[in-house]
């Protein structure tokens, strides 16, 4: 599954953004406020694996997602795609990168063409990229049509016609249709009905293995990432706190936020999500990252280097890494401190 040299590495990224009322801020000669959205974030994709990313809202998953195919370009940092800084890449070698990393987007109703039918939309995509010959693009189309398990009739037809979960099959259609190396699925299924989520996942699981892909599923449905991913990183205000084996994770987290995470894990269903509280009080604001741990404010073990000190990724037995300052937390029969624990 994996490989020495990740397919992508993503070294010290930083992205900040305008926060708001930054104009009134400048004119009143003020410095502009910067919403933190992702700080120094680490993190290897090995080839052929399903990496999950999860988090709360707000906590930088999407903003990664988006820097890993180059839709934002990093503050500071790099993204590497076979060790080549893709900021740095030339015409020729960006056309190929942007072939060879294809993002599904979470809203399959505005992410097709409304006025293509699928055949145009999946046809287009291979003529961008030459990927075959006019004469030979139906018979292509229909290929990718049998992958994705659509019925041939569809070619012909206007995303309208189909269903979120069929329109979603279009999008992984298309994605599919450049033979990338890396598929990068933001909220894949989070705008689709319960029953066909599983169905979306289970056909991307087979298509991962099928066509030895490299996944980087984004989600905030635990149940979801558990059953897609090799590896996966929680994420917390703009940083990755946990990257554990799935397995590992779901059995021993190493990080609060990660075992706060899967506390709330059973009231994810999208019924309840509104509702759902991974961690007692609130998401700091990205705004204003506290200087030690982000996630000091809500930690139930926090004790005084947290307030202070910012707590790196470290190694964990079982592969697991995790960035806090018990390092033991979650090992088997060792007691957690705990001194400072707010009332
Ligand atoms: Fe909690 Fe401290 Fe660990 Fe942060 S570093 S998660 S505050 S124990």
């Amino acid at each position: 599954m994996s490989s020495v040299v990740p397919i992508i590495s993503v070294d010290g990224v930083t992205k900040r953004f305008a926060g708001p009322g930054s104009l009134m801020r400048r004119l009143a000669g003020k410095p502009p406020l910067a919403v933190h959205a992702l700080n120094e974030v680490n993190l290897d994709i090995h080839r052929g694996e399903t990496l999950g990313i999860v988090g709360e809202s707000g906590c930088g998953k999407s903003t990664l997602a988006r820097c890993l195919v180059r839709l934002l370009e990093p503050d500071e940092g790099a993204v590497r795609f076979e060790g080549r800084d893709i900021s740095h890449l030339k015409s020729g070698e960006r056309r190929a990168f942007n072939r060879r990393v294809q993002m599904i987007f979470q809203d399959p109703y505005s992410s097709l063409n409304p006025r293509m039918t699928v055949k145009q939309i999946i046809g287009e995509a291979l003529s961008v990229h030459k990927m075959r010959s006019a004469a030979d693009i139906p018979g292509r189309i229909a290929e990718l049509l049998e992958l994705v398990r659509l019925p041939q009739d569809a070619a012909g037809r206007y995303p309208h016609e189909f269903s979120g979960g069929q329109r979603q099959r279009i999008g992984i259609a298309r994605a599919l249709a450049v033979e990338p190396d890396v598929i990068v699925a933001d909220e894949l299924v989070s705008a689709l009905d319960v029953s066909v989520q599983a169905q979306v996942v289970n056909l991307l699981l087979q298509l991962q293995e099928k066509l030895h892909l490299t996944v980087v599923f984004v989600a905030h449905d635990l149940r979801l990432v558990r059953h897609i991913s090799h590896r996966v990183a929680v994420m917390y205000l703009g940083q990755v706190v946990e990257l554990s084996p799935a397995e590992a994770l779901f059995t021993t987290p190493r990080h609060p936020y990660s075992k706060a995470l899967l506390d709330a894990a059973p009231e994810l269903d999208p019924s309840r999500r509104s509702k759902t509280v991974a961690a007692r009080g609130e998401l700091p604001s990205p705004l204003d990252v506290p200087p030690g741990c982000p996630f000091a404010g809500r930690c139930p073990y926090v004790f005084e280097r947290c307030l202070t000190e910012r707590p790196m990724l470290t190694p964990r037995e079982g592969g697991q890494r995790a960035a806090c300052h018990l390092t033991d937390f979650g090992a088997p029969n060792v007691a957690i401190p705990m001194e400072g624990i707010p009332s």
